[in-house]
């Protein structure tokens, strides 16, 4: 930081502006209260987010509850007397306002990846037979490619995989479920859920969203906007802790007949029943598998309570959000050497999410420096820097401090 003057001096930005600007956006905040509720390290700019989310202050005491008295007092007595039994719904309940669902439409169970599998596949059974390509975002997450791949072959369907930009154009009467990533992992992009899902539905298709980068970030709408189908993380921008279970979306209009490949005993309509034959629950129940990992699950339940103060809501985090990433990016081009640095992230605000994407030429030794130098994003090879803002614990300082540190590292200079 002491030669901040020089970077200054080279580039002839008003950086002391920055940096007092920044302080006057963190105090007329009305998130940054938010902040306390977290633990974080006062010496790094954790801007990873949105990959694992940072650890509620609380989330421990409660953890160590859940442990040593509902697990080592009670035992077994705890799936009835603590709720654990139905802790999938109801924590389903308290992810379902963030993402614009009602009440009984969301299961907290099992990975994202796993819950992209019961999705496509249960959305391929809810259109006729002759409907016979799975369609999938061209620039999508890995593994909802992988496992469409697999889904496809299940199902003796054909895969298509379309770029969401052109996606629109390439649906017909052939489709049969259309796999959309709501933010683009890789650059930031926000799709278009409202015109995407109502082309699919033109179509005569089924919309399913994978909503990892979206969820506890920006309003989703998916009652609103009729989604069919959606699945997303709460490692991420919810906090849930380093592989908290998934959650999956089935929109009421199609409960009923919502038909999981994986119908396990805990989405059996009388679990303790035992019966060897197989009869499917009403309502969100229905997207359960087996035994909830209730140690992940509650660590997420916990994470939730954030969500109940009274300044926390998804409009103001999404309007913070967005401040946030334009004054990361207005510091980015007033600090970093010109011609280093080509972002990604879409400027327009409708189009994008919650994290800024840098290219930048030898990206693997910046984000170890950065990372060395207190200002934690990653990597997507082979040259992509990420940053991931989380309103609720990111600040504008926090923001100015990175874009600084970035120019240091990229003008060669030692910390
Ligand atoms: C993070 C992420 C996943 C992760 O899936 P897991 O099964 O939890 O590993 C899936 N899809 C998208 C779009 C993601 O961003």
């Amino acid at each position: 930081m002491s030669d901040l003057p020089t970077v200054v001096a080279t580039r002839g930005a008003a950086a002391p502006d920055l940096a007092e600007r920044a302080a006057h956006l963190d105090a007329v905040d009305e998130l940054a209260p938010a902040r306390a509720l977290f633990t974080l390290n006062d010496g790094v700019v954790y801007l990873d987010g949105n990959s694992l989310g940072a650890l509620p202050s609380h989330v421990p005491d409660r953890m160590r509850d859940v442990i040593t008295r509902q697990w080592g007092e009670l035992g077994i007595r705890s799936w009835s007397e603590s709720g654990w039994w139905t802790a999938p719904e109801r924590v389903g309940d308290r992810i379902a306002p963030l993402v614009g669902a009602r009440p009984g439409t969301v299961v907290v169970a099992d990975s994202t990846s796993v819950n992209v599998f019961k999705a496509l596949v249960a959305g391929a059974r809810l259109v006729p037979e002759d409907r016979d390509e799975i369609v999938v975002d061209g620039t999508t997450f890995p593994t909802d490619g992988y496992i469409a791949q697999s889904v496809a072959r299940l199902t003796g369907k054909r895969l298509v995989a379309v770029e969401p930009a052109g996606l629109a154009a390439r649906l017909g009467p052939r489709t049969a479920v259309a796999l959309v990533n709501h933010v683009d992992f890789r650059t930031g992009r926000l799709h278009d859920l409202p015109g995407i899902t109502a082309a699919v539905h033109a179509a005569g298709g089924i919309a399913v969203w994978d909503l990892c980068h979206s969820a506890g970030a920006l309003p989703v709408g998916l009652d609103t906007h009729g989604v069919d189908l959606a699945v997303g993380c709460t490692y991420k921008f919810l906090n849930g802790g380093p592989g908290s279970p998934a959650f999956l979306y089935v929109a009421p209009r199609h409960q009923a007949a919502f038909d999981s490949p994986l119908p396990g005993w805990n989405s059996h309509a009388d679990p303790f029943a035992m019966a060897p034959g197989y009869a499917a629950a009403d309502g969100a129940p229905r997207g359960r598998v087996g035994t909830p990992d209730i140690l992940s699950l509650l660590a997420a339940d916990a994470a939730l309570d954030v969500w109940d103060h009274e300044a926390v809501s998804i409009g103001a985090v999404r309007a913070k959000s967005l401040a946030l990433t334009d004054f990361f990016l207005e510091c980015v081009a007033a600090y970093a050497p010109p011609g280093r640095l080509a972002s990604l992230t879409p400027a327009a605000h409708a189009e994008r999410g919650s994290q800024v994407a840098l290219r930048c030429e030898g990206a693997p030794e910046v984000m170890e420096t950065l990372i060395a130098r207190g200002v934690v994003g990653d990597l997507r090879r082979p040259d992509v820097l990420r940053f991931g803002f989380t309103p609720l614990y990111v600040g504008f300082a926090d923001a100015e401090r990175a874009a600084r540190v970035l120019a240091e590292v990229l003008a060669g200079k030692a910390a």
